[in-house]
């Protein structure tokens, strides 16, 4: 069976006085069989770590594909994991836009992930000009065969579908549309690693999920769980988002 996972990405937002909402998420949402991940800004890590305990697990939103060296503001793998970190997120729309990642560059990270230990959410999707042009399963396609490296297995492998444009703008492909995406991710996940990993990894829909719209969203086929960005600030949003995955 293939685990569920409900994920928030605090992105660049999170100061000290944001880790009240972790509590409360643990308090509220620490004992339910889905399993929880955030990743908060790595300043953070260590203090969501011992906040969240063995209930909620942790992840960074990035990491560099080497394990220490001459890199000014950079984290490594490594340091994610020592700080109580078991997922990283990689290969983020943002990173790749802001930051110029490319998928030889986001497989670069994940080995360095999996060498360190942490399972990868590894994040793929398509433009609005490549959904108008009818590319996204040949976008999605090359993403993954290029983002995702040889080594994953079941457990450490997570990929996010997200498309760019249902990115923090509160609009959402159809259910159809999302499912055609997620059916397409499966099948190519379980051709190239066979049926174990290509059924058990978590395929997440991410993109404006919110209370609202997060249990329609997992009942589409395929749809294992979210990578949840703004909603996931708050205990008040993310938890009924949780309670939709149940
Ligand atoms: P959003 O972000 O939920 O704010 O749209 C999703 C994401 O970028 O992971």
């Amino acid at each position: 069976m293939t685990r569920k996972l409900a994920a928030g990405n605090w992105k660049m937002n999170g100061l000290m006085a944001s880790l009240d909402e972790l509590k409360t998420l643990v308090q509220s949402h620490g004992d339910v069989d889905t399993d929880v991940l955030i990743c908060p800004p790595a300043t953070l890590l260590t203090a969501a770590r011992d906040i969240a305990g063995d209930k909620i697990a942790i992840g960074g939103q990035d990491c560099h594909a080497e394990a220490f060296g001459a890199h000014t503001g950079d984290i490594s793998a490594e340091m994610i994991r020592d700080a109580g970190g078991t997922y990283v997120i990689l290969g983020h729309s943002e990173r790749r836009e802001d930051h110029e990642e490319t998928d030889e560059n986001v497989r670069a990270k994940a080995k360095a992930a999996l060498a360190a230990g942490l399972t990868v959410v590894i994040c793929v999707g398509e433009s609005l000009e490549e959904r108008e042009a009818a590319n996204t399963l040949d976008i999605i396609g090359g993403q993954l065969a290029g983002s995702i490296p040889d080594l994953v297995t079941g457990q450490t492998l997570v990929v996010a579908y997200e498309p760019i444009w249902a990115i923090g703008t509160g609009k959402t492909p159809t259910l159809d549309e999302i499912g055609e995406v997620h059916d397409f991710i499966r099948s190519r996940l379980e051709r190239r690693f066979g049926a174990g990993v290509g059924r058990s990894t978590p395929i997440l829909y991410g993109g404006s999920v919110k209370p609202g719209n997060a249990a329609e969203i997992f009942g589409v086929s395929n749809v294992d769980g979210a990578l949840v960005g703004g909603a996931s600030l708050k205990a008040e949003d993310f938890g009924p988002i949780i309670d939709a995955l149940e």
